[in-house]
């Protein structure tokens, strides 16, 4: 069942810096596109065309990429000290969250997360700015290093790896860029960064607080249009480091293109992560949990546990939690502050998620609640909502427990005993997220521990900055957040004496 929600604020008079643009950033300012075209921003939970970003061209790339190495070899950036560079990084931080509300209405128009989630969107990027900051002193020491024989040492130096390409999703598109940004500035790199279409209006307003805050002009640099673009910048022969987030395939296609520059590519891609449910496990709290760890954003997080695995001695009682926790949560105009679920994000997403539910039917899952496009109110009608979607007796077999759906779909699998259990978990292509719920802690840190994953959680699922955050198998390459994630940023060059 979904609840019908009516926002107070109306969606024509909504103050955001930015509706319709014609400029990318270039060289520490908003220049005119060189190339013609437009891409259209659409609020998906109206359908409503509301913004437009220019098509950028190859002129568009070359200039943003040569600005970028102009300040990179000849500006200021890279010869500050790291600790001047965090001072910056503390700047934008409180540039940030001056700019929370026009970041988070911006952010729910273009890709409809429910403000409940964007609204958090500014802290979110301030404290990756914020933590960042902290390695400064880390990075500044001396690291001297004898040599093991005992005759003579080296120097080991850090050196910012050059101009980075960052590509970003529309999932998060804010902070998918600031987990790429924070750690390339405060290396010393400068950047070249390109937004998803369907949401390249929100970043515009993090570029205001980089400049607001003094980061010198060619350091970053912003540019707006489709995949072709993204090429571009990966194959540039002055971008030194590539980080992409997104999905598989587009990131096979960028490794084999860093492959043959042999240029390093750090890739962070899709999943299809599995909570397992202990026979210890208690429901309730993980029914306080359920939304925020396997259903974040509408279902649209990449590393969400969307496969539940539930003890057989269990599974109709887990399947009754699940669907009951799925059906109370509030479906609505996503700038309701009271909304959970809000509309899929785009077109392509809407058509997708709607076709794993046909295969779902067709291969036999059981629809506990949803299964259908969502008919709000009337100023909603239009828009891109799929009922939040319980599918039980789910086998593995299934694509809609083989493939990342990208939508309010959870689905819930049968085990019989841990081994069985892991053996589910880690027979998927990804290795991205997962959950243990359960309340023995060493058994849960045990099944935890056994599972072929980047990140785990026990009885709750967060990033934290701190520690490194990557994909295993088809869910990327390399780390980011923490030291791990920084050194990705980074040349290291050994100097010898005796
Ligand atoms: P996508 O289609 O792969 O696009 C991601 C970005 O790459 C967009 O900016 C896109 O631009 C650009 N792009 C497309 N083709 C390109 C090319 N040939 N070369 C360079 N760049 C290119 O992914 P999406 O549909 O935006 O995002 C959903 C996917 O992201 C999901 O699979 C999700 O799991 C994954 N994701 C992963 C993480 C993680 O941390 N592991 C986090 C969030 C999302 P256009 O939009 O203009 O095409
Ligand atoms: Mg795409």
């Amino acid at each position: 069942m979904t609840t019908q929600t009516t926002s107070k604020l109306t969606r024509d008079t909504i103050e955001i810096p930015y509706r319709h643009v014609t400029t990318h950033f270039i060289d520490g300012e908003w220049r005119e596109s060189q190339g013609q075209d437009t891409i259209e921003v659409t609020d998906p939970a109206t359908n409503t065309i509301w913004g437009s970003v220019p098509v950028g061209n190859e002129k568009d790339v070359n200039a943003a990429v040569e600005a970028a190495h102009a300040a990179f070899t000849t500006g200021p950036w890279s010869k500050t000290t790291p600790s001047e560079r965090a001072a910056i990084m503390l700047r934008i931080a409180d540039e940030i969250e001056k700019r929370a509300t026009e970041l988070s209405l911006t952010n729910t128009l273009e890709n409809g997360s429910p403000v409940a989630e964007t609204s958090g969107a500014a802290s979110n990027a301030a404290s990756i700015f914020r933590y960042f900051a902290t390695l400064a002193p880390e990075l500044e020491a001396d690291d001297v290093r004898p040599f093991p024989n005992g005759k003579g040492e080296s120097l080991v130096r850090k050196d910012p790896i050059g101009v980075c390409a960052l590509i970003a999703p529309w999932n998060f598109p804010i902070n998918l860029m600031v987990t790429k940004l924070a750690p390339a500035l405060l290396a010393g790199c400068t950047v070249v960064m390109k937004p998803a279409s369907p949401t390249p209006l929100s970043f515009r307003i993090i570029v205001d607080a980089l400049t607001a805050a003094g980061v010198p002009a060619g350091v970053v640099n912003y540019v707006t249009g489709p995949g072709r673009m993204g090429d571009l910048m990966v194959r540039h022969p002055k971008v030194a480091k590539v980080a992409f987030t997104g999905s598989t395939p587009v990131g096979r296609h960028i490794a084999a293109a860093c492959g043959e520059l042999l240029r390093p590519v750090t890739l962070e891609l899709g999943g299809k992560s599995s909570a397992i449910v202990m026979e210890d496990a208690n429901l309730d709290d993980m029914s306080a949990k359920l939304i925020r760890s396997c259903m974040r954003n509408t279902g649209q997080t990449c590393y969400i546990s969307t496969r539940i695995l539930a003890p057989a001695s269990r599974y109709d009682e887990v399947v009754d939690m699940v669907t009951e926790t799925i059906a109370a949560a509030p479906q609505g105009d996503p700038l309701d502050p009271g909304t959970v679920f809000g509309p899929s994000a785009n077109h392509s997403q809407y058509k997708s998620v709607l076709e794993h539910l046909e295969s779902a039917k067709q291969q036999g899952a059981r629809f506990t609640t949803g299964g259908q496009p969502a008919q709000l109110d009337a100023k909603l009608a239009e828009g891109l909502f799929i009922q939040p979607t319980v599918l039980a007796d789910v086998t593995p077999d299934m694509r809609v427990a083989r493939e990342e759906i990208f939508g309010p779909v959870i689905t819930v699998l049968k085990y019989e005993g841990l081994d069985d259990a892991i053996r589910l978990a880690n027979n998927t292509e990804f290795g991205l997220g997962g959950i243990v719920f359960g309340s023995d802690q060493d058994e849960a840190l045990e099944v935890a521990e056994a599972m072929n994953t980047g990140s785990v959680g026990i009885n709750f699922f967060a990033s934290n900055h701190a520690a490194p955050f990557g994909g295993r198998n088809d869910s990327g390459l390399g780390v980011e957040y923490g030291p791990e994630g920084l050194a990705a940023y980074l040349s290291y060059k050994s100097i010898h004496r005796d």
